[in-house]
């Protein structure tokens, strides 16, 4: 398409001497080339896909959240308790201890399910075996948070575009092909940048996982048009003619454009995302939009780019305001664990475990623009429950202060506060990686974290139930400041151990606490009498843990192998809180020896990090 519309630009742009090829045939072979790469990879990656779509509720799940009825015969009877699993009357005796208010008994994942029966997913290693020691080099940590995949990934773009740059070209003397460059990596930074990420998609990966993309990207078209713009500053100079050539409506429109870049530069720093989040999405949305329309003007040859750019960013919003639901919500405060917990029981349906959602609250509590703030929070609860969608959002800044506080003054003739909320989503989440298609998982989550491990466990629990899991053993880890974090979430945890009893699959929780208590121990002394559930102060020590769980797993396999369907297929590790977490979680899986990889099938990290 951008052929036949520079026909005008190509003959001007081949006119001149220092270029011998058109600058526009250029841009348009390179991304062709990024595109052949891409698919490349896509294809690699198809296997996992089929996996992932092989069941046919996966088609439909992810994308837009719902609400289903869940019929009253569906639900089972409450699972029974067994001689050593925790005692409910435990916890319930624990309110007087605890915060009463926060303390209700979850009801069993069993109560809330049916369980038609069906397959276990079919698991589809990350790599070619050859290639196993090869990924586990990748997947080491350069600086924190970036591993050799992401430099890897950045190296070869940067390459593909330093050629692009330099071929039959010196940027340095014609300022042209920069442009051009700049211009025609705009649809993948708008790509990129969007939450519904074809891109993300079609490798069956998260929009957020691909963002470190879309900021580098963007440092090469800022650098890129900087130094365009700088080129042509000089000759203007030169002639002594600046004024007479940034007044001509192009040139004019082209400096829009510069200012647009740099602006969106520099208020998207960590400085300005960390201050106000606002001011970064503000400037953002502000800055991409006025670019397309000056880009506009600035050169017809950009036309072609910015028309894709602007469908990208129009299917975008179209997407968001489709996965947009408005609906009514219950907040309650979780003191202390310092984070408030959200219900919105008419949306139970539609997102798939692990998957976060951008929430709105339209309420004065929050303050004069609060209201008008989206923030991402990752769903903690599991589909078709009664309780609907749960979030779990902790207070740390302005916004999640203002939500909590909110939660706190709880309506006259009713215990919890109603809101009503604006939720965008699903997104994000697993991609197409299958928990339930591992023989074991173990889940490292600190604070807040433990939304993205109720969620994926009770998730698992359910498969389990349907026979739809080859998961025998799940170790959820949670990393918290105060032991009396453990009381709010208690319930649900133990809920979670009383349900897997039902099944095939081992579930242990161990908490660890890194802070001293001060005053009385939240707990009874003998309260974790019981192997499922443990309470441990210092910070968790991980290589043990792993070589346990992959004994387990291993032992299991042997002792069962009666078929193919026991063979083991893999540890996947989730972890999921700050950076630093996930880079010590990576390291530890990387000290693990080969051998133990391969008893094991393999082992696969997946982290979720509340940022970027
Ligand atoms: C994919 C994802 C899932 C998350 N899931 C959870 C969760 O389950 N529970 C939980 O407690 N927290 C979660 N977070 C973090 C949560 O979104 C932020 O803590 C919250 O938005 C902070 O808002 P604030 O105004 O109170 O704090 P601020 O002080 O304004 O922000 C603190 C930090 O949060 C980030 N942040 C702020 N606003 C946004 C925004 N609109 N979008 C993205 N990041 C923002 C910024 O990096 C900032 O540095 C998640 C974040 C991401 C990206």
């Amino acid at each position: 398409m951008f052929r036949t519309n520079l026909q005008t630009d190509r003959v001007s742009s081949s006119q001149r001497s220092s270029s011998k090829v058109d600058d526009a045939t250029v841009v348009g072979y390179t991304n062709i080339m990024i595109l052949i790469i891409f698919f490349f990879v896509v294809l690699v990656r198809l296997p996992r896909s089929f996996a992932r779509f092989h069941h046919r509720s996966e088609w439909r799940s992810g994308h837009f959240l719902r609400y289903v009825s869940v019929s009253k015969k569906a639900i089972g009877e409450p699972a029974p308790m067994e001689s050593d699993s925790l005692s409910w009357c435990d916890i319930v005796d624990l309110s007087t201890d605890g915060d009463s208010e926060t303390l209700v008994p979850e009801k069993s994942l069993s109560q809330r399910l049916s369980f038609p029966d069906s397959s276990v997913p079919p698991h589809v290693p990350s790599c070619a075996p050859g290639f196993s020691r090869v990924l586990k080099l990748m997947h080491k940590r350069l600086v924190p948070g970036v591993s050799y995949i992401h430099l890897a990934v950045m190296a070869i773009w940067l390459g593909i575009l330093c050629f692009s740059a330099f071929y039959q070209a010196n940027p340095f003397t014609d300022p042209h092909r920069l442009g051009w460059i700049a211009v025609s990596q705009l649809p993948f930074v708008y790509a990129l940048g969007t939450k519904n990420n074809i891109l993300g998609f079609l490798l069956g990966i998260g929009y957020e996982k691909l963002n470190f993309l879309h900021r580098f990207i963007g440092r090469i078209v800022l650098i890129s048009v900087n130094t365009h713009a700088l080129g042509f500053f000089y000759k203007w100079l030169l002639v002594e003619d600046f004024r007479g050539n940034i007044a001509k409506p192009k040139n004019t429109a082209g400096l829009i454009s510069l200012i647009c870049i740099d602006c969106l530069f520099f208020f998207s720093t960590a400085f300005w995302r960390r201050k106000s989040y606002t001011v970064f999405i503000a400037t953002h949305i502000l800055s991409l939009t006025v670019l397309l329309f000056a880009l506009l003007f600035h050169y017809d040859g950009a036309r072609p780019w910015i028309y894709v750019c602007a469908v990208i960013y129009l299917i975008d919003l179209v997407l968001r305001a489709a996965k947009t639901r408005y609906a009514a919500a219950t907040i309650r405060p979780l003191d202390e664990l310092g984070l408030t917990r959200v219900e919105i029981p008419k949306i139970n349906s539609g997102w798939r475990a692990g998957q976060h959602v951008r929430l709105r609250v339209i309420s004065s509590g929050m303050g004069l623009i609060g209201w008008t703030e989206i923030h991402p929070f990752t769903i903690s609860s599991v589909v078709n429950g009664q309780e609907g969608l749960v979030l779990h959002c902790k207070k740390v800044g302005k916004w999640t202060k203002s939500l909590f506080d909110m939660a706190k003054t709880s309506g006259l003739d009713e215990e919890d506060r109603k809101v009503t909320v604006l939720v965008e989503g699903p997104y994000g989440g697993l991609g197409n990686r299958i928990i339930a298609s591992f023989s074991a998982a173990v889940f490292v989550v600190g604070g807040s974290g433990i939304a993205f491990a109720t969620s994926t466990v009770q998730d698992l629990i359910r498969k389990s139930l349907k026979k739809q899991s080859r998961v025998k053993f799940v170790e959820l880890i949670w990393v918290v400041q105060d032991p009396s974090s453990l009381v709010p979430m208690l319930p649900l945890l133990t809920a979670m151990i009383q349900d897997s009893i039902l099944t095939s699959m081992a579930v242990r929780i161990t908490v660890y606490y890194t802070r001293a208590t001060i005053g009385k121990f939240p707990f009874p002394d003998d309260f974790f009498r019981f192997p499922s559930l443990a309470i441990s102060p210092g910070r968790p020590r991980m290589q043990p843990i792993l070589e346990r769980v992959i004994d387990h797993t291993v032992e299991e396999a042997i002792s069962k192998k009666v078929s193919e369907l026991e063979d083991t297929t893999g540890l996947f590790v989730g972890v999921c809180g700050p950076v630093s977490l996930a880079d010590s979680v990576f390291a530890d899986v990387d000290r693990l020896d080969s051998p133990r990889r391969v008893e094991v099938g393999g082992i696969e990290v997946h982290e979720e990090t509340f940022g970027w």
